[in-house]
């Protein structure tokens, strides 16, 4: 299947004609050929971006009108989830029952945001001055630029459109090169519903020549990026150079604490929610398991005998837990982390290799993988692995834990796991993460801010400040 680009309302091949394969990470066969974009595309697309919110219909809309697109949006989402579900795992392998999950949920955020359309509202200040009247108004931006990743390509797209469609912006969509297919599905239905042409474009390629000449566009106001550290550098020095607004969503190295009062059950389910859900390549990744002194061992028992079970496979069969590694540099990391672990002195429990055999077809599969004695200066315990690699690490009080916890460059997200109220109520204020779930993991809502401190990113997405975020401030003083 050849993909077209989607600029200004159509689908169209690259100007230079090239193709780069999209490979299914389970059967390893090439299922579709992406338009190589050239610097000329990315330049026409933002230049349609730009047009549309200029002049013509978008620019003259009234937020409710826009507000009602995005209504229609989302029950066009909701309609076509299946299909966006479907091509999201030919792309990146992960589970179909994930996948769907996640896509089913999305047209929540396209009425979140539509709602929140014509609910902008400025104020007219007290006189401050005799005969001059204050009122601040907010604008949108511009063109906005988005840059995601591969591993919840549309959920992490729409976090970013919904609000600065709503704002009133327009967007250019720059898909991970490994997952470019349920973006351009989903831009075909901004079409049917009923968005002017060049409110919505968006680019394929790779990110050190597509992502970087849009990050690099005079015309581009706004960044939007969510990915790894030395893209997000990048970025930033981009949006640096003309001082484009920029928000950045970037790894994790999260902490999840089990204390010794809690429901050990859940506990464990949580444990492994948070680090083998999507083979671990997830940003909020719960790679750290911080296990409390006295229940340390029982807990390893209970949590390597629950993973021995899970079962490894077809990502589009309803009985897999774990489906392969989406990439093959990827893949790579994921060995070379195990190794160095081993090396640094870390005890393999459980896993360690990859896996092969059959009812894997072609996927690279890395076996869910635990080790223990480890050390939170240690490289596993502080770089990002984004594969099914846990490193529990021993704690004795709650200070230590804190402190275990918050010492790592990142800052996205931590679980706690414990019946105490007391705990539930004061650890959350100590931990330096944007997002803390109690007896929860992987929790997340269209209602809540979603980011994180130090290196894990700038900026929140999600809940209804986000919209802020995509709007200039004006005060106008009038001289009456
Ligand atoms: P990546 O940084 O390699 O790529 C992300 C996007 O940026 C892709 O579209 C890529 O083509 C583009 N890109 C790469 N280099 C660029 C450059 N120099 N200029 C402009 N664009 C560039 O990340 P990835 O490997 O696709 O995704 C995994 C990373 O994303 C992990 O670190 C993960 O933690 C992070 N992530 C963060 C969140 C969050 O919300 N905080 C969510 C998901 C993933």
């Amino acid at each position: 299947m050849d993909l077209g680009l989607y600029i200004d309302g159509r689908s169209r091949p690259s100007a230079s004609g090239q193709f780069f394969d999209s490979s299914d990470p389970f059967t390893g066969e090439v299922w579709s050929r992406v338009p190589a974009a050239t610097a000329g595309d990315v330049d026409e697309a933002v230049r349609a971006a730009h047009r549309a919110f200029t002049s013509g219909p978008w620019a003259e809309m009234t937020p409710t009108q826009r507000g009602r697109l995005l209504y229609r949006l989302g029950d066009l989402v909701e309609a076509n989830a299946d299909r966006l579900g479907e091509l999201e795992v030919r792309d990146n392998g992960k589970l179909l029952a994930e996948m769907l999950g996640q896509v089913r949920y999305l047209p929540e955020w396209f009425r979140y945001y539509g709602g929140l359309a014509d609910k902008i509202e400025g104020a007219v200040t007290p006189a401050e001055r005799p005969g001059i009247m204050h009122h601040i108004r907010y604008e949108p931006i511009g063109v906005v630029a988005a840059i995601v990743p591969w591993n919840s390509p549309l959920v992490l797209t729409v976090w970013k459109l919904a609000p600065a469609l709503a704002a009133g912006n327009t967007v250019v969509v720059k898909p991970s090169e490994y997952s470019s297919a349920s973006m351009l599905y989903l831009a075909s239905l901004f079409g049917e519903a009923g968005f002017p042409p060049g409110v919505l474009n968006v680019v394929t390629g790779v990110g050190s020549e597509v992502g970087e000449a849009l990050a690099n566009h005079p015309l581009v106001e706004r960044i939007a990026f969510t990915g790894g550290e030395g893209g997000g550098r990048a970025v930033y020095q981009a949006a640096a150079k003309s001082f484009k607004r920029v928000s950045l969503e970037l790894g994790g190295k999260s902490a999840n604490i089990v204390f010794d009062d809690a429901d050990l059950d859940d506990a464990v389910k949580g444990a492994v929610a948070g680090i083998f859900a999507a083979a671990g390549q997830t940003c909020m990744a719960g790679s750290r398991l911080l296990v409390q002194d006295s229940i340390h061992d029982a807990f390893v028992d209970r949590l390597v005998s629950f993973v021995s079970q899970a079962k490894l496979g077809d990502p589009l069969l309803p009985d897999t837990d774990i489906g392969p590694i989406a990439t093959p540099p990827q893949f790579r990391k994921i060995l070379d982390y195990i190794d160095i672990a081993k090396g640094e002195g870390a005890t393999c429990v459980l896993g360690g290799t990859r896996a092969e055999g059959q009812g894997l077809g072609n996927g690279l599969f890395v076996k869910p993988t635990i080790f223990t004695n480890v050390h939170n200066g240690m490289r596993i315990a502080q770089e990002e692995v984004f594969g099914p690699i846990l490193s529990v690490i021993r704690f004795r009080t709650d200070d230590e834990a804190v402190q275990i916890a918050n010492d790592t460059p990142y800052g996205l997200a931590a679980g706690v796991w414990t019946q105490s109220l007391d705990r539930a109520i004061n650890l959350p204020p100590r931990l330096r993460a944007g997002t803390v779930w109690v007896n929860a993991y992987r929790v997340v809502s269209y209602l809540a801010p979603f980011g994180g401190f130090r290196n894990s990113g700038i900026g929140r997405e999600n809940g209804k400040d986000a919209i802020r975020d995509y709007l200039e401030a004006k005060s106008v003083f009038i001289n009456t």
